[in-house]
């Protein structure tokens, strides 16, 4: 007996209706497990820390062709709901669009792609495996995520050769850009201690604001470096400074401050920290103030070179768009910091004009086109 073909639009609205956002589950992979069940995937649950994740399978364990599809079923939070115009988990369908929280990132891509791969099993079961890798921690600490999914599934020898992460990824039109690598991102928290005394009298206190001053602006008119083969250049952000100092004539003990480092391949995490220890110990040191840094590194930069992954997304999304999609490395990070240790990792989603915004929502043309594209690269991959 033949299944059932799935609707990605009325099975985006369904995952809408679920209220999932971060941690909660909201029903979104139980419902989605149902599907995936019904049409011969094999489904696990990889549950951690509080989190819910889903691993489906069609096809055998460690098949050395194995296509992945990555994405997340949990959202963030809906804001004032009073400023929406639809029940954000109303999963409201008109004029063309599919409304609610989750349309755009990234329930419809999930539909899409458990849509495509449902359809291809269906009609021209593939020599290889069909992973879907879906977790409910994307939006939150990432931490029992995609990252829960790929730790057991190394345990228990499952692996994909390739994946897609089906985040947004065009800025307006659809088809247009898709992703090969992210830059990384690492924040520093600086901390300036000195010695507290009264404003008149300068000489007789060590300022900290003065040394953070020197420190930042030295930090910001540094150029990192002028972009690399297929990134942007690094940027450095001044994010906050803060003393709470209430007075004007004291001087305060301690100042503190906040930097935010997107940073492309001529950087690593760690070689940007030497950097700006080394430069906050300098500034101290002429200050005589001293210098804390706790920083975290929230993701390092990557690249899936080009190459027979992105030329099939690329393929597929020009032959159902018209549009060569451009190989960017722009934006914030996604789950694909992950999937890179594991297998080639490259991003095509929908238009994320909408994402994290009140009345998101996605095109009803847009989800049927990244179905296509979705069944496209499968087909490829598996006719290659
Ligand atoms: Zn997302």
């Amino acid at each position: 007996m033949r299944n059932a073909a799935i609707d990605p639009v009325a099975l985006t609205a369904d995952l809408i209706r679920c209220p999932s956002v971060t941690p909660a589950e909201g029903g979104a992979l139980v419902l989605l497990q149902g599907v995936l069940e019904g049409a011969g995937f094999e489904c696990t649950r990889v549950d951690r820390g509080g989190i819910a994740n889903l691993f489906a399978r069609w096809g055998k364990r460690g098949h050395p062709r194995s296509f992945g599809f990555n994405g997340h079923t949990d959202v963030v939070p809906v804001g004032d709901e009073a400023t929406w115009s639809v029940a954000p988990f109303g999963g409201e369908i008109c004029d063309g669009r599919v409304w609610g929280r989750g349309a755009c990132d990234m329930k419809s891509a999930v539909a899409a792609f458990v849509a495509a791969a449902v359809e291809v099993v269906r009609n021209a079961p593939p020599y290889g495996a069909i992973i879907l890798a879906i977790t409910g921690d994307e939006e939150g600490e990432a931490r029992d995520g995609t990252r829960a999914l790929l730790d057991w599934m190394a345990e228990r020898g499952e692996a994909m050769s390739a994946c897609v992460v089906g985040e947004p990824t065009c800025p307006e039109r659809m088809g247009e850009m898709m992703k090969i690598g992210r830059r990384g991102s690492m924040t520093a928290y600086f901390t300036a201690t000195g010695v507290q005394g009264h404003s008149a009298y300068p000489q007789r206190a060590k300022n900290p604001l003065t040394a953070l001053v020197r420190l930042l602006d030295g930090l910001a008119s540094h150029r990192l470096d002028d972009g690399t083969a297929h990134f942007d250049a690094s940027t450095l952000a001044i994010t906050t400074i803060d003393t709470g100092n209430p007075a004007n004539n004291v001087t305060p003990e301690k100042a503190r401050a906040t930097v935010n480092i997107r940073f492309n391949d001529a950087h690593s995490g760690a070689s940007l920290s030497d950097w700006l220890r080394a430069h906050a110990v300098r500034v101290g040191a002429e200050f005589g103030v001293e210098f804390e840094a706790r920083i975290t590194i929230s993701g390092e930069s990557f690249i899936t070179p080009p190459g027979p992954l992105s030329d099939l997304v690329a393929a597929a999304v020009e032959a159902e768009t018209g549009l060569v999609p451009v190989f960017s490395t722009s934006g914030g990070t996604s789950d694909a910091r992950f999937v890179k240790d594991h297998c080639p990792v490259v991003e095509f989603g929908l238009v994320g004009q909408s994402m994290h915004k009140v009345d998101e929502f996605a095109d009803v043309a847009h989800i049927r086109q990244l179905t296509a594209i979705y069944r496209r690269v499968l087909e490829g991959y598996f006719a290659a």
